[in-house]
């Protein structure tokens, strides 16, 4: 008796994993998240380790947002806000590791690719890949900037700018109360 339901638990519990993966998938393909894909079937068996894999994102309304977040990271994330300079979580935060979305945790840079520009605000020259980030032209002042915003979840990162160091030349210019770092664990380190 313990044996059927312990197989009828099984088989539904193997159900469920499937239908999870089949729909994350469909998630990650509409969000076109190549980094997410790849680690699919990692993410289906729902052992993700925080910091290491995308995990499973499902949209957030305004209010549970406004639970989550601390009001800094809701008006910097949700309306664009911008934090003071020299005055936030990682400007000069140098250790090793990556930081991720701070809404939907999806990884958005690496320390690999941090610079100190002087600005008072976390400082990269590249996302940790091109499909991790969108662009959008900003005139809130009076020259154009162009935003830049979690590809997954749409949370605002920040600008980027032309004045950045090689090999890029560019200057993503970020906001610490939309990122989460995780530092890198030596068996990640190259
Ligand atoms: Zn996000």
């Amino acid at each position: 008796m313990w044996v059927t339901e312990h197989c009828r638990w099984f088989a539904t519990a193997i159900g469920i994993g499937t239908v999870g993966g089949l729909l994350m998938i469909g998630g990650i393909t509409l969000a076109q998240n190549p980094l997410a894909a790849s680690d699919s079937s990692a993410a289906a068996t729902a052992e993700t380790t925080a910091g290491d894999k995308p995990t499973e994102y499902v949209p957030k309304t305004k209010a549970q947002l406004r639970k989550m977040l601390s009001n800094l990271q809701f008006k910097v994330t949700q309306n664009e806000g911008t934090e003071p300079a020299f005055n936030n979580l990682y400007w000069n935060n140098k250790r090793d590791g990556k930081y991720h979305c701070i809404v939907c945790d999806q990884p958005a840079f690496d320390s690999k690719t941090k610079f100190e520009s002087g600005t008072g605000w976390p400082s990269f020259f590249q996302p940790v890949d091109p499909k991790s980030v969108g662009y959008k032209n900003d005139f809130h002042l009076f020259y154009k900037r162009v935003e830049v915003h979690c590809s997954r979840c749409g949370a605002h990162f920040g600008h980027v700018f032309d004045d950045g160091p090689a090999p890029t030349g560019k200057r993503y210019c970020m906001n610490s109360a939309s990122l989460k770092f995780y530092e890198r664990k030596s068996a990640e380190k190259e």
